[in-house]
Formats: structure tokens, sequence, C-alpha cells
């Protein structure tokens, strides 16, 4: 049996047999083409980029109700590299200036895009330059008139097959996803890879980032994938297979019972009523956030309207975007978080590097320095917010002159919105992120005058611990149960409540069910997480008392000593 290994990125198991996918990467032929050829040359490129837009486009118009909802983002996406200057003027260019042929200048100007992309500190957008291949591979396809290879079926084999690739593009996920596949084995790709995005919202196992799967699996072999390990496991033996296919029957069995729990109260053993809010990045995800039965959005990270393009969003667009989350969420709250730049979140063109972005100019830090991108998202908030409950969210506050200047900023908006005649909820709440140790430690003032605190436990623990969260190096260190973190919780939560005013966790620890009691030990009510860890959490809150946790924690609190976690289990 050879064991091999991924990151997991959907969770499941899957047993199967493999079925291989073709190589992606095309043989390309470089040759010189001669000089009079090159407006032919360049006419057949730009034939063949508008026929695999054509095609993309042709996908978009005709996408199956039930397809995943990030399919049309993605494709759309696809089609609109297509369309890029970068790509398409600069490939000719090296046909008129150099007279490569077609296929040779596109896969060289893909090469140094590639590369643009690969030199990118955000996680997210260094994925992107896999858009880039994959676009080029789709014109490519069309040059050589190959077509894409799907994996070979075997006729007389009824069990499940897991697709084993290179990586897939969004378009070969949309060909794949009608067919029986329990899993997806990828070498390349990241969390953020599209393999990951399409294959969780269509709840898939999935492994990627395996190295070199495609070479040592053939068509056939027997497969076991486990999507929480990242464990591949090759031809096993019998008893192996025995006990992956118990894991896999306890695994549906859990899975069945958390699907009951979604029309369930999130209410404790001593009836203690908790909020359940979803963390969404776009504005499509709030439908997935109320399939998942969640109480609100607590965290509509904004910024992502702002990243990976050139040009900025404007007022009518992101009004739009806040209007589609508010109104989908159908009276629900929405906390609607400013944009909150800098660090590992860059601007595309924004040339300045900090010595130290993560301390530098993020946040409400750049947003008070560019009152005008400040202004025009308040605009579109406060337009907004006549469709609902909508909460504005400031990251980053250290200050109360900064929360003196957001209160400032959006009298402006709105002194804007009222010289226009537009209407917009005059008392729309506003809340700061508590993620610097500073605002937690000196927490009442803030309290007094925000309207309401969301703990960004992502940052906190980063900024307290001195540990960049985005460090392999030091990511041993990197500890959300150090008594040092939780009595900044315990103090923000506290004082809170005794002003009265609403206090959520948004951070990563609020979806971390393992860790649920422990919050609810330090007085949490209101979590909010990604949608797909709701389920998990809210199975937590139900089996929880929370007199008996909050007696346990506030002692081990006391005495500044880890919290032993399976002390408060059962
Ligand atoms: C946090 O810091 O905990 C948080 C929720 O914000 P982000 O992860 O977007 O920095
Ligand atoms: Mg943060």
């Amino acid at each position: 049996m050879l064991c091999l290994r991924g990151q997991g990125v959907v969770k499941g198991y899957a047993i199967g047999r493999a079925a291989v996918m073709g190589a992606a990467a095309l043989e390309v032929v470089h040759y010189r083409i001669q000089p009079e050829a090159v407006e032919e040359e360049c006419a057949r490129l730009k034939a063949a980029l508008a026929q695999a837009r054509d095609e993309l486009q042709h996908m978009v118009a005709n996408l199956p109700d039930d397809a995943p909802r990030e399919m049309g983002a993605l494709l759309t996406v696809h089609s609109m590299l297509l369309d890029d200057r970068m790509l398409s003027e600069q490939a000719c260019n090296l046909i008129i200036e150099r007279h490569y042929n077609a296929e040779w200048a596109l896969t060289t100007q893909g090469q140094v895009l590639g590369e643009q992309f690969a030199a990118m500190e955000d996680e997210y957008l260094r994925e992107r330059g896999t858009d880039i291949r994959q676009v080029i591979e789709r014109v490519l396809r069309v040059l050589s008139g190959t077509p894409v290879a799907l994996p070979q079926f075997d006729s007389g084999y009824s069990g499940e097959l897991i697709v084993v690739a290179r990586d897939i593009s969004p378009a070969d996920m949309l060909r794949l996803r009608g067919a029986r596949f329990g899993a997806f084995l990828t070498d390349l790709g990241g969390p953020t890879s599209h393999t990951a995005i399409v294959a969780r919202s269509m709840n898939v196992p999935a492994v990627v980032g395996m190295g070199n799967i495609r070479t040592l699996v053939r068509d056939g072999d027997l497969l076991i994938v486990d999507g929480m390990s990242g464990a591949v496991l090759v031809n096993p033996p019998d008893f192996v297979l025995e006990e992956y296919r118990r894991r896999q029957a306890a695994y549906a069995d859990d899975r069945a019972e958390l699907g009951r729990l979604k029309y369930a109260e999130a209410v404790t053993l001593d009836g203690v009523q908790v909020k359940l809010e979803a963390n969404i990045e776009l504005p499509e995800e709030a439908e997935q956030a109320l399939a998942a039965g969640a109480d609100g959005i607590g965290l509509f990270r904004s910024e992502f309207l702002f990243m990976g393009r050139r040009d900025l969003p404007g007022e009518e667009e992101q009004y739009e975007a806040y209007a589609t989350v508010v109104k989908a969420m159908q009276g629900r709250p929405v906390t609607i978080r400013t944009l909150d730049i800098g660090a590992d979140k860059t601007l595309d063109g924004d040339a300045t590097v900090a010595t130290n972005p993560a301390l530098g100019l993020r946040a409400i830090r750049y947003c008070l320095a560019h009152p005008e991108i400040f202004q025009t998202q308040l605009r579109a908030l406060l337009r907004a917010s006549v469709h609902g409950k909508l909460r504005i969210l400031v990251p980053m506050i250290a200050h109360l002159h900064e929360v003196r200047a957001v209160r400032q900023a959006i009298a402006e908006a709105g002194q804007n919105l009222e010289s226009r005649d537009i209407s917009f909820d005059r008392n729309v709440e506003v809340g700061a992120m508590v993620e610097i140790p500073a605002i937690a430690i000196a927490i009442e003032p803030f309290v007094e005058q925000l309207d309401f605190l969301s703990i960004g436990t992502n940052d906190l623990i980063q900024y307290t611990l001195a540990i960049d969260r985005g460090d392999n190096d030091v990511a041993d260190l990197y500890d959300p149960m150090h008594p040092a973190v939780l009595r900044l919780i315990s103090h923000t939560i506290n004082a809170a409540q005794r002003y009265g005013k609403s206090v959520a966790v948004c951070g990563e620890m609020a979806g971390d069910a393992q860790v649920t009691r422990m919050l609810l030990g330090l007085g949490l009510r209101e979590f909010s997480m990604h949608p797909q860890q709701l389920l998990d959490v809210k199975k937590e809150v139900r089996q929880s008392h929370t007199n008996a946790l909050r007696v346990k924690v506030a002692s081990a609190l006391n005495r500044a000593e880890r919290i032993n976690l399976d002390e408060l289990a059962g």
C-alpha cells in the first residue's frame, strides 16, 4: 500500500477507483514565422482567444440550475482574462516583434503573467496565477483542435470514481460535476484553488497540493481518500479498507444528524440562546449562509470587492453588492466591515511596500488616510441600509480619535446623501473590531462610544503574541489558547455585557467546534464563522451547560493557566 499526503480541503471520506485525467499542459510547438505571415498569425491567435471566450460565455449562459454558486463567477473571470490586454496584446507583440508562432507567443506571455502572480504575497492572488495557466491551456486547445481529456471510465465498474488530475479548471469542473465522482485529488492547488472552492460547494471530498499523484497512480487503482487529514491510500489491504468503510459510515451518520440540526435552535442545556452568524467574502455567499441556517451575517469582508482588479469599485457597484446581501438576509442583521486593506491583503497597483505592513497603514488607518475611498464606501453602505438591518464594522481600531473620525466620516457621507435626496437609516449601528490588544485592555470608553464589538481573534492573537499569522516558521507559536489571549477576550466580553452592548467573535476561533465550550464559558453568546462550520458549532452549543462552563473557565483564567479543553467536554 502506498500512502500519499496532500492538503485536505474538503472534509469527508471516499473509497473508489482512480480515474486519471490527461495531462493538462499541452505540447507546444515553437517556431518562427515568416515576416509576411505576421498579420495572419495574429489573426489566428485573436480568433482562438475569441472562440475560447465564446465557449466560456456559452457555459456561463447555460449553467445548470444546480451548478455550484461559484462556477459562474469563476468562468466569468476566465473569460475576462481572455479580454485582458496584458495577455492578448502582449502576445501579439511577440508575434510582430519576434516572429513567434501564436502558441509560443501565448505561452511566453502566460509565463510572464504567471510569474508576476507567483511573486504576490497574498495567497489568494497567488492562486490566481492558476487562472492564467488554465485560460492559456484552453486557448492552446482551440489552436490545436484538441478537446479536454476527461477521465476514462471503465463501464464494468459501478463504484465511485476518484478524479486524479494535475489541476482542474472551473470549466472542466463543470463538465465533471454531472458524473459520479467520489473525490478530487490534484497535484497543484491550495485551499483557495478552484478545485477546493468548487469541490467545497459540491460537498465532495478533495485533497490538493499532492505534488505528483498523477505519476504515481494509474487508472483503476483502488484509493481511499481522507479529506480531513489529506491522506490518500493507494491499493490498501482489506483490513485497512474495512476500517475506512467503518469511518465513512460513521461520518455519514454524523453529517445526517448535523443536517437535522439546521432547523434546531442554538440553545444550551440550561436554556441560553446563542446567536450563530456567518462570515462571507462575496455577496453571493449570503445564500449559502441562509441555507446553513445563519442568524445573520456577522462579518462581510468587503475588501474582497476591491481585490484582484485594477480599478476601485464605485458607489453604485458597492451599493449593489451590499444591498444584495442585506436583501438576501431578509431582515436578519448584516454586519459589513469597512475596507480592511493592507498587510496580507493588498490592492492591485498599490506600489507602496511598508517595512512592517501588519503594523502599517492598514484597515481603518488606510481609510482615514484615503477619505475619498472611505466616503465612497460609506455612502454605498448607508444607501444599502434601507433594505434591512445593516451594521457598519470598523477594523483595526486602537484609538478613540479613530472612533470619532469614523463617526464624523459617516455623518459626512449622510449629508452627501441628504443633499442628493437619497434615504438611508439614520440609526445605523457602528461597531469596532477588537483585534489590537490596546483596545481590548482599555475597552470601556470604546464600548461607551460604539454600538457593538466584534472580536477578530485572528489578528488579536497575532498582535498579542507577536506572531505573524502568515509566517510558517512561527506558526507553532500561534496559540489561540494562550491565557493572555483568553484574558483579553474575556475582558472585552465582560465590558460589553456590562454596558449592554452586543459582542461577537468573528475570527477563526468562532468556527472551531473544539473551542465552542470554552468561548461559552467566557460568556460569549454571538459567534460568526464560515457557513460550513455552523452546524458543528450548533451541536456543541446544544450539548453545553453555560453555568458549569463559566465556573471552570473563570477559575483557570484567574490562575492564568491554559484551559484544558478535555475538562470542558461532556
Ligand atoms: C480577525 O482578524 O480575526 C478577522 C476576523 O479579520 P481578518 O481575518 O479578515 O483579518
Ligand atoms: Mg483582522
